[in-house]
């Protein structure tokens, strides 16, 4: 199906974004990688009478390291931040850019456009959840910065105002003795994972200092399971810590049963996933090299 008819605005800078925004109104939405807005549009679930493209402005899409953060341009791909060296200091990110439905959606969609989004399977906010993320916001006048679980408010809601943008993500990098890990679920990879499990630890020895799990897809936001974090936070590291903390996000997490799988099944998927995810991160945080790729049905 096509689209409702809509008039096309191209945005030289971010306050020129900004400033179309609040000219044109609530009838105008900014268009980024279009990967979910244009189907959207085309489905009719969206009509949006005024695009603003983001497209042509001049160094937006970026990721670099500085003062012990990396930051990431609005418009930056997917495919960018799976083959940045800078984001890979970080593994998780790259675990979530390299899994992201196929090259095609990768080429396009940008990490600015998949926050602003706020879909409950998008994956982008599940993994940032673990680490200390701000997202930058900039409305032409005011610049403010927003810890990443106040920007996301429920599904498809985010802290932004109409006329405000997303200009910058910048993550912390973590302590040393850290790593992290994302895998996700997936009937097949151009389709949104059926449940997924971030996982981002500290080890000192055989200890977990510090643990951070979010849990995608299995509720309105990325559910942040408090006592399988808990389960792991300063306690020795076995089969049975980690059997206790998968336990723990298997009962946090609160799935709709749709064509994706029965709640129920959902809910093991989740177990099955933060256990290999933590083992992963462990792994990862001794100093091993370990791939780590989504499960595919
Ligand atoms: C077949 C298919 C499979 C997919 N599978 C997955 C998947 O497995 N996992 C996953 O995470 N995603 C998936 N996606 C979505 C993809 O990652 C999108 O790229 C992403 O969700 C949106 O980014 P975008 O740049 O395409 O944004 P757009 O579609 O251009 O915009 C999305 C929304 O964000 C707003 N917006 C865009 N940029 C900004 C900004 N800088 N500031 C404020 N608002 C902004 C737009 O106005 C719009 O409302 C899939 C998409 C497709 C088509």
């Amino acid at each position: 199906m096509y689209p409702r008819a809509f008039h096309y605005h191209r945005a030289s800078s971010l306050r020129e974004a900004t400033e179309m925004l609040s000219q044109l109104g609530e009838e105008a939405k900014l268009l980024a990688g279009g990967q979910s807005l244009i189907p959207l549009m085309k489905l009719r679930f969206a009509n949006p009478a005024h695009l603003v493209d983001l497209n042509f402005i001049q160094g937006i899409s970026y990721i670099k390291q500085e003062n012990g953060a990396i930051h990431i341009g609005p418009l930056t791909r997917h495919a960018e931040i799976q083959d940045s060296a800078a984001a890979a200091k970080i593994t998780i990110l790259h675990d979530c850019a390299a899994g992201i439905a196929d090259v095609q959606v990768r080429n396009r969609g940008t990490i600015g456009g998949s926050l602003a989004e706020a879909d409950p399977s998008g994956d982008w906010a599940t993994v940032l959840m673990t680490l200390t993320t701000d997202v930058h916001c900039f409305d032409g006048k005011r610049k403010r910065s927003i810890p990443l679980r106040d920007f996301v408010k429920d599904a498809y809601t985010t802290a932004l105002s109409h006329d405000e943008l997303v200009s910058e993500i910048s993550i912390q990098l973590p302590p040393k003795g850290s790593g992290g890990a994302y895998i996700a679920f997936k009937r097949a990879a151009p389709v949104y994972p059926t449940a997924s499990a971030a996982v981002q630890l500290t080890v000192e020895g055989d200890t977990c200092k510090e643990a951070s799990i979010a849990l995608g897809c299995v509720g309105l936001t990325p559910v942040r399971p408090s006592e399988a974090e808990s389960a792991l936070r300063g306690q020795r590291l076995s089969e049975k810590t980690i059997a206790a903390a998968a336990e723990a996000a298997r009962t946090a997490c609160d799935p709709q049963s749709d064509m994706r799988g029965s709640a129920e099944y959902k809910r093991e998927v989740v177990g099955a996933l933060v256990k290999r995810a933590v083992e992963a991160a462990v792994r990862r945080a001794r100093g091993e090299q370990v791939e780590v790729s989504h499960l595919y049905a």
